[in-house]
């Protein structure tokens, strides 16, 4: 569970989000819309540590990021499809990551097969596709096996194929009793993958309600 509580952020004069306040419950795909600038991608970092709030809180399963003991274990997340691989194979660029974060190595080599690079594992991240590049993305994300899985905007720019295996790979995992949070600028990416959704706009909430409920008043 993730409770934001009158979560703020400002950049000098621009308040780039508003007093949020919303839960993100487990065992579903919780979608979270807003068109571009909205504040998604200024919200999920802050909900993931990595940069600190104007005013308000974050707290994971009651507790804040810093006093996470394994973050990586508690919370994987697709940020941005330019993941810093440098010049690294898939499963260097993995190796590295798990090591620095205490997880096995037989680790690296199951999450390559869930997400299918495991034929180019060798091969350097550099001249992935845009699709080979997030499923990377997505394995490292998987990496601490989390209970909380972040995506932002994980299916811009991909083929129908793409797209069709990220859908069904974040509704297993919610399935699965993980909590799921996916951030889309795309009401219609949104209806067919979240349960429910929290809408902003100009950084402030404008809705919060089951998917259902929400397709019933709009
Ligand atoms: P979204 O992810 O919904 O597209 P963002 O969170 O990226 O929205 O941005 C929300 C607003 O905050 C935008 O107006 C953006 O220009 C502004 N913003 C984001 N990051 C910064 C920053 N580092 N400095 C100044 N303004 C920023
Ligand atoms: P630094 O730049 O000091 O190495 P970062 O700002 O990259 O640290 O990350 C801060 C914390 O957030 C670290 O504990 C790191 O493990 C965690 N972290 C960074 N990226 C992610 C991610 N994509 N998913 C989950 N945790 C992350």
């Amino acid at each position: 569970m993730i409770e934001l509580s009158g979560l703020t952020k400002r950049y000098g004069e621009k308040t780039a989000v508003a007093d949020l306040t919303f839960s993100v419950r487990p065992g579903i795909v919780t979608g979270f819309l807003g068109p571009n600038g909205a504040g998604k991608s200024t919200t999920m970092r802050m909900m993931l540590g990595l940069d600190n709030p104007t005013a308000g809180d974050v707290r994971i399963d009651g507790k804040h990021y810093a006093q996470l003991k394994d973050p990586l274990r508690y919370i994987g997340a697709l940020l941005d499809a330019k993941a810093m691989h440098g010049g690294r194979s898939a499963y260097n660029h993995l190796l590295c990551l798990a090591q620095s974060n205490g997880i096995p190595r037989s680790r690296v080599h199951e999450v390559l097969d869930t997400v299918g690079l495991t034929a180019v594992a060798r091969k350097k991240a550099k001249g992935f596709s845009l699709g080979m590049g997030q499923r990377l993305g997505i394995a490292g994300a998987l990496l601490g096996d989390p209970q909380i899985l972040m995506f932002d905007e994980p299916v811009n720019g991909l083929d129908p194929e793409g797209i069709h295996w990220i859908r069904n790979l974040m509704k297993s995992l919610a399935t699965a009793g993980r909590t799921v949070f996916v951030s889309s600028h795309l009401m219609s990416e949104m209806a067919l993958t979240a349960d429910h959704l929290v809408v902003i706009g100009q950084g402030r909430l404008l809705a919060d309600m089951s998917m259902p409920d929400f397709i019933r008043q709009n």
